[in-house]
């Protein structure tokens, strides 16, 4: 995984941290960086350490309201300017953040954990959500027909959708937030992101630089707050809002999705996930391993698609335990900045506890220890990357999202079997399938109930390409077109020409 080795002086890093922890973190309204209205504000830590790296300011109801006033204002102009111009400050927002890619790269290592490279990867990824969206955004068009009556023509316009709340989680905390910002804007929404507060940093470092690109006052405004549950509940309570996305737990979205019926507001909603990865016993080892590790490891595993149940062909099982048993043994585990660190460490305890709680079930229920890496010496909040084979299938670790580096392993004969564990979930995120015959890959991944089917490779995303789950991974698509009409609404004008 590791590629590009980075060390960090001591000085550099000091000179990181002083500029982040120096630097004023507000709100982002109408275009200013204000203070919360209480003038409140809250800790983000660094998870390598567990040291304070900033203070943020603290949203209450009335800020999340303000917010939805400057969307709201600002949204008749953004709505009427020329496409063309929207894809201009949209390919500059890709450059600025091309340009500033290494710095937003270690800000988001050091608020989230992620090893360098992954950030470095995540950057890439987010900015590329406004180089796509800036050429999709010309690319609206409607449709013209004649009634099959004869009586009139139906003709079709694409309208934004109006002001859409954003709510991102923290494992992403760029991509996740471009994802969403990019499309919306192409589409001539303003809008209002909400992201984490684990992770506040980088979406606020992303508003400056979108400030800069030319978006705008009040087109983007970003509300940082700790009380989510209240600021983002009043704003689905406002009339104003028209649409909802939503990254995050399939817990939380179903919360929300209550919440948006009551103005019936448009959902798109990216959840949980809890990825089968099959390897067929015809599979080659030499592709498996590395690409399982890729499809597990990205993000430590803090990511949806992290593959987190293994379904291995009995014949292959033994040999693919051994090797994935040795490979993530080796995996260097450390601070997210530091040369060669492979795996950084969780966001927060909570994360930690979480992942000792499924692995402690899973051995206590049966499943079998096969490898565990080193951890550094650190009061950071790491986890070892493990092993497990044996899932008895009554464990946690088979039902729930790990979020976390752990694989979990089980053999299976028979393809009809493979089917069967890879949908016995709620989820319907993506699956991973590997086979030496293609056809056969495809014809298992046809019957897997999942949005995305990575093929003999073990990473699926794509801004080009539509993302998102089906069952209760989700609802609608982001990224592609599709993601584009997740802000749009058609109008129908019936007319006689
Ligand atoms: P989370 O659901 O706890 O939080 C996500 C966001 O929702 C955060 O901004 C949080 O502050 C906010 N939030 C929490 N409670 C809320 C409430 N009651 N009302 C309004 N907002 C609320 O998720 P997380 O722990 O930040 O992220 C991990 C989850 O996100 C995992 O389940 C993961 O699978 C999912 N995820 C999904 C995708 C996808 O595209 N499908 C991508 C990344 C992460």
């Amino acid at each position: 995984m590791t590629q590009q080795k980075h060390v960090m002086s001591q000085s550099q890093e000091t000179g990181l941290r002083d500029s982040i922890s120096s630097k004023f973190w507000g709100l982002q309204i109408s275009g200013q960086l204000v203070p919360g209205s209480e003038g409140a504000s809250f800790p983000v830590f660094d998870p390598a350490d567990t040291l304070k790296i900033a203070d943020v300011a603290d949203a209450t109801i009335a800020d999340g309201l303000a917010a939805i006033s400057a969307a709201e204002a600002a949204a008749d102009d953004w709505s009427r300017t020329a496409p063309r111009k929207r894809s201009d400050i949209l390919m500059r927002c890709w450059q600025l953040m091309t340009e500033r890619a290494e710095w937003l790269a270690q800000l988001i290592s050091m608020e989230n954990g992620k090893a360098l490279p992954d950030a470095r990867g995540e950057v890439a990824y987010a900015a590329e959500f406004f180089r796509w969206y800036a050429e999709e955004g010309v690319r609206v068009l409607g449709e013209v027909g004649h009634a099959p009556g004869g009586a009139n023509r139906i003709l079709v316009q694409h309208r934004p959708i109006g002001i859409s709340v954003l709510v991102t989680p923290w494992n992403f905390p760029a991509a996740m937030a471009t994802r969403k910002i990019a499309p919306a804007l192409a589409a001539g929404c303003t809008c209002v992101l909400k992201p984490a507060a684990e992770t506040p940093l980088t979406a606020l470092a992303i508003g400056e630089i979108m400030t800069e690109a030319g978006v705008p006052a009040g087109v983007v405004n970003i509300v940082t707050t700790t009380r989510a549950g209240d600021v983002v509940g009043a704003m689905l309570q406002d009339p104003r809002v028209r649409k909802l996305s939503f990254t995050g737990s399939t817990q939380v979205g179903r919360v929300l999705l209550r919440q948006a019926a009551d103005q019936v507001i448009s959902c798109s909603m990216e959840l949980g996930g809890n990825a089968p990865f099959v390897v067929m016993d015809d599979a080659d080892l030499d592709l498996v391993i590395p690409q399982a590790m890729l499809a597990k490891m990205r993000n430590g595993g803090e990511a949806c698609t992290a593959a987190n149940r293994f379904i291995v062909q009995r014949g292959i099982h033994d040999a693919f335990v051994e090797r994935i048993g040795k490979a993530m043994a080796a995996i260097k585990v450390g601070r997210g900045l530091d040369a060669d660190v492979e795996c950084g460490p969780l966001v927060n305890p909570a994360s930690v506890a979480k992942v000792r709680g499924l692995v402690d079930d899973a051995l206590g229920k049966g499943a079998r220890l096969v490898s565990q890496a080193a951890l550094p010496d650190s009061d950071g909040w790491y986890y070892a990357p493990t092993v497990l084979a044996d899932i008895p299938r009554d464990a946690r670790i088979w039902s729930e999202e790990i979020f976390g580096p752990v694989v979990a392993v089980t053999a299976f004969d028979t393809e009809d079997e493979a089917i069967g564990l890879a949908n016995e979930t709620e989820y319907g995120l993506i699956s991973y399938v590997f086979s030496g015959d293609l056809g056969r890959a495809l014809r298992i991944g046809e019957r897997i109930e999942s949005g995305m089917v990575a093929v003999n490779r073990g990473l699926a995303s794509d801004p080009a390409a539509p993302f998102g789950g089906m069952k209760q991974s989700g609802l609608g698509r982001e990224g592609s077109h599709h993601g584009l009409m997740e802000y749009v609404e058609p109008q129908y004008f019936a007319v006689s020409w």
